[in-house]
């Protein structure tokens, strides 16, 4: 999988590609990533990428000529003629562009899997005021938010784009399966288990967030780890788990329960959460 990134501050990925997985991915060669200059397509001495808005008000806009350019030059045509282009479905299937945008769709753990089954992904960092609307009008197949928050530049947001995406390329992580367990998943508790039955590190999610983790040792700070999970019994320490997810994601995120796979055990357990903390039961 390859990921294109249009940026006026190409440095701004150093220390982002040197770490962990998103180096292992890429000295792997499972992903490649480029990163695009936007100066580089400026003509003028000054090398200008920005320029002040129409209509007036605060800030600078990112001008259409160098991000088309940079298009080009990865062979991005605009929509309208992409769509022209003999076999055109198979070509958009193949690259998404994307414009980093705070008013974009939210990026999604599900927009990540999406992402992970296309074979290269181009991102347009905004910077000032936003970039240009008729960019997004004829080159873009989406814009992304990561949030609902305003950052000061579009790398942020890409670099998490990147990191959440390409961990789900298969091969990427060392455990095949843990992009399918863990916060937001979509694994079936059937199949949460490894050989042995013991349940998987990030356990059938099922769209819940993940349960707690611990390691040794087994007292910290005067805290024991929980009892449960010493003691064996897979049973058992899928049925904490799967609580623990349903506790979290009720303190912490209860609009996901709307959209989770939740059976009759989960429900009693929900239940019974409720009242514990005296919350009405609706
Ligand atoms: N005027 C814009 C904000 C511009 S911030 C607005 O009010 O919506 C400058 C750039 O940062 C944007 O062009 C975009 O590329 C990036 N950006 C800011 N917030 C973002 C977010 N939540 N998600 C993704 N990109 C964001």
């Amino acid at each position: 999988m390859q990921f294109e990134i249009v940026t006026i501050f190409p440095g701004f990925f150093a220390g982002f590609f040197e770490h962990g997985i998103v180096r292992r991915a890429q000295t792997e060669s499972l992903v490649t990533v480029n990163v695009h200059d936007l100066r580089t397509f400026t003509h003028d001495r000054h090398r200008t990428v920005d320029d002040r808005p129409f209509g007036g008000g605060e800030g600078m806009v990112l001008k259409p000529e160098p991000l088309a350019e940079a298009l080009g030059s990865m062979g991005i045509a605009a929509k309208a003629a992409r769509a022209n282009e003999e076999n055109s479905a198979a070509t958009r299937a193949a690259t998404r562009v994307i414009l980093m945008s705070a008013q974009g769709r939210p990026f999604t753990q599900a927009v990540a899997r999406e992402l992970a089954g296309v074979e290269r992904v181009v991102m347009i960092c905004g910077r000032y005021e936003g970039v240009d609307e008729r960019i997004n009008q004829l080159y873009c197949d989406m814009e992304l938010s990561i949030g609902d928050y305003v950052l000061s530049g579009g790398e942020l947001a890409a670099a998490v784009v990147l990191d959440a995406t390409m961990r789900l390329i298969p091969g990427v992580l060392g455990n095949e399966a843990s992009g399918e367990f863990e916060s937001f998943g979509v694994a079936d508790a059937d199949i949460a288990t490894d050989e042995s039955g013991v349940p998987r590190s990030q356990y059938g999610a099922g769209g819940l967030l993940d349960y707690p983790h611990y390691t040794r040792p087994a007292e910290f700070d005067g805290m024991r780890a929980p009892e449960v999970l010493m003691n064996g019994d897979h049973l058992q320490i899928r049925r904490w788990r799967r609580e623990q997810q349903l506790r979290k994601t009720l303190a912490n995120r209860p609009d996901l329960l709307e959209r989770a796979a939740l059976n009759e055990e989960d429900r009693r357990l929900i239940q019974a959460i409720r009242k514990e903390a005296g919350t009405a039961i609706p």
